[in-house]
């Protein structure tokens, strides 16, 4: 199965990736995770991305069609995998189409006030990936992952970024939806109910 996650910033791609990999098996291929990665292990890619991404900008398409297709074409990805923030504009999905075909399209709808309040709120833990929420989510331990990881707010999960992105969001990714609409290929899910109704509702 091969699944792409739409959704805006915040509207909880990460958070159904997760539950997603436990019931099916397949692994969440997060575009996010992969840059905050090579940010963090300061590479040349790396340090590239990291100036798009502190302004809430998209990383140019030709450097993430790059990491995609070397990135799908490993091992774990043989059963299928989930597409959490790819792609990201109409150009990333014209490319994806000569290196896979996609089964089905979920795309999480999520009202804009709560997408600040889910963003800003956001906690995350460097070491296992897991993604937490001051109010919504709390860890078990106050700054504290499940895995002894310390949690932290990503940089551009301050509110004047969040505000650029879900711009960048509206411009660049919405169009996908029709993209992908009329390639009958989309589900909407209503992403304002909490993470096991959305779950239990689409998958
Ligand atoms: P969120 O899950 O909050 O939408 P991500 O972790 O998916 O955020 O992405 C963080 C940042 O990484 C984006 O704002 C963008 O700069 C960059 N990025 C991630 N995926 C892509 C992509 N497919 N194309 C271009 N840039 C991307
Ligand atoms: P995305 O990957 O789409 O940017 P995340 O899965 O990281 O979104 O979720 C963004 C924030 O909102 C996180 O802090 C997460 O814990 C929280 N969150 C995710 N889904 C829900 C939900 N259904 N209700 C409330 N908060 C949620
Ligand atoms: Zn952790």
């Amino acid at each position: 199965m091969k699944i792409i996650l739409l959704g805006a910033p915040g509207a909880g791609k990460g958070t159904q990736s997760k539950f997603i990999t436990e019931q099916y098996g397949i692994p969440q291929i997060s575009t996010g995770d992969i840059l905050r990665k090579a940010v963090r292990e300061g590479t040349e890619i790396g340090k590239m991305a990291k100036s798009y991404m502190d302004q809430g900008k998209l990383v140019p398409d030709d450097v993430i069609i790059e990491i995609m297709k070397a990135r799908l074409n490993e091992p774990d990805c043989s059963k299928g995998y989930i597409l959490d923030g790819f792609p990201r504009t109409l150009k990333q999905a014209e490319k994806l189409e000569s290196i896979a075909q996609i089964d089905v399209v979920i795309n999480i709808e999520v009202s804009t006030e709560s997408l600040l309040e889910r963003l800003t709120g956001r906690r995350s833990c460097p070491k296992c990936g897991a993604v937490y929420h001051i109010k919504f989510n709390p860890p078990p331990e106050d700054g504290k992952c499940k895995c002894g990881g310390e949690l932290y707010q990503r940089d551009d999960d301050r509110e004047e970024t969040v505000r650029k992105r879900l711009e960048t969001y509206r411009t660049q990714t919405e169009p996908l939806i029709e993209y992908y609409s009329s390639k009958n290929l989309l589900k909407s899910v209503d992403g304002n109910k909490t993470p096991t109704e959305v779950f239990q509702e689409k998958f």
